[in-house]
């Protein structure tokens, strides 16, 4: 638990529920205080920590916003703990952090509306809980970013990974958007390659993210086990490091997130845009032709030299 890229204070919070050291109703009352043990919000039980943040009907509204949910918690009387272990073994450590910060928010919003302050609605308490985990992973991703040594050009992937570099072009004429990708192995040779037409005019970010779906994609239809997505927009690389599905290309990454589940294991960096070359002229290509296409194995021949230059350097 103590790995979670959640707040300190989430952390703590999470260790005590587990515990059963937060001070509900029930757990007022059995220490004596003269307090009543029923759920003030629902009044059909006693306010036990199970109850105030997974099984009373306020907190069932909020959980069900989590459409990704790994298991099944609404059956049974699982408490906070038997949760969290189901989640580790069937989901990922994202899902647990999703799991923490939403009872978090469950809970803050429980004493706010006893304490008669303003009450959310049930999808705002999950927006807010949402959006305090993707801030909070994209202020640490920030932070690594800041401490990687900067890279000198475009790097060959180690043996037995491949390096996925993704552009993607748009103009203010109202042309359709379009997207490159290019996929190389360890020695820097292309193992195949794509220039994508839109099927619109997309902003700068949507068209980045659209890139990076297309790189999965083509990674995808050749099975590879490991991958390294490269591309030249922060913005891209931070909301998929960090899971966030807010703005204009949210539903895009969202989807990118669950289609990178495919892969043994992958990675997404940033990457200067002048050593992205490749993955600009095959986007470039696509809109100069207005032709989609795809090159497996044989690089296309005006891409040679732009090849050729970046595996010198391996
Ligand atoms: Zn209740």
């Amino acid at each position: 638990m103590w790995q979670l890229k959640i707040p300190a204070k989430i952390r703590v919070f999470a260790w005590r529920a587990c515990m059963n050291g937060l001070p509900t109703r029930l757990s007022l009352e059995n220490k004596g205080v003269r307090i009543k043990g029923s759920c003030p919000l629902c009044e059909k039980g006693p306010e036990s920590i199970k109850h105030a943040l997974v099984h009373c009907s306020k907190a069932w509204e909020v959980w069900w916003s989590w459409q990704t949910c790994p298991i099944n918690f609404g059956e049974g009387n699982l408490d906070v703990t038997d949760i969290a272990m189901q989640i580790m073994e069937k989901g990922s450590a994202m899902d647990l952090e999703i799991f923490f910060i939403t009872t978090w928010s469950i809970w803050y919003n429980r004493n706010q509306v006893v304490h008669e302050q303003p009450y959310l609605t049930p999808s705002q308490v999950w927006d807010n809980a949402q959006r305090l985990r993707c801030d909070y992973k994209g202020a640490i991703t920030a932070n690594f970013l800041r401490q990687q040594p900067p890279v000198v050009g475009w790097a060959a992937p180690p043996p037995d990974t491949f390096k996925i570099n993704v552009d993607g072009a748009t103009t203010v004429d109202g042309k359709r958007s379009s997207v490159g990708v290019v996929i190389r192995e360890c020695r820097g040779i292309m193992v195949a390659a794509r220039s994508v037409v839109l099927n619109a005019c997309y902003d700068v970010e949507t068209t980045e993210a659209l890139a990076i779906e297309a790189g999965i994609l083509l990674a995808g239809e050749l099975k590879l086990h490991k991958v390294i997505i490269e591309l030249d927009s922060l913005i891209a690389v931070q909301a998929v490091n960090s899971g966030s599905c807010h703005g204009t290309m949210g539903p895009v990454i969202h989807g990118a997130l669950n289609l990178l589940n495919q892969f043994g294991s992958w990675k997404i960096q940033h990457l200067k845009r002048d050593y992205n070359k490749v993955a600009q002229e095959l986007a470039q290509y696509a809109r100069r032709t207005d032709l989609s296409q795809t090159w497996m194995g044989n690089e296309p021949p005006w891409l040679h030299n732009l090849l050729l230059f970046d595996r010198s350097k391996c």
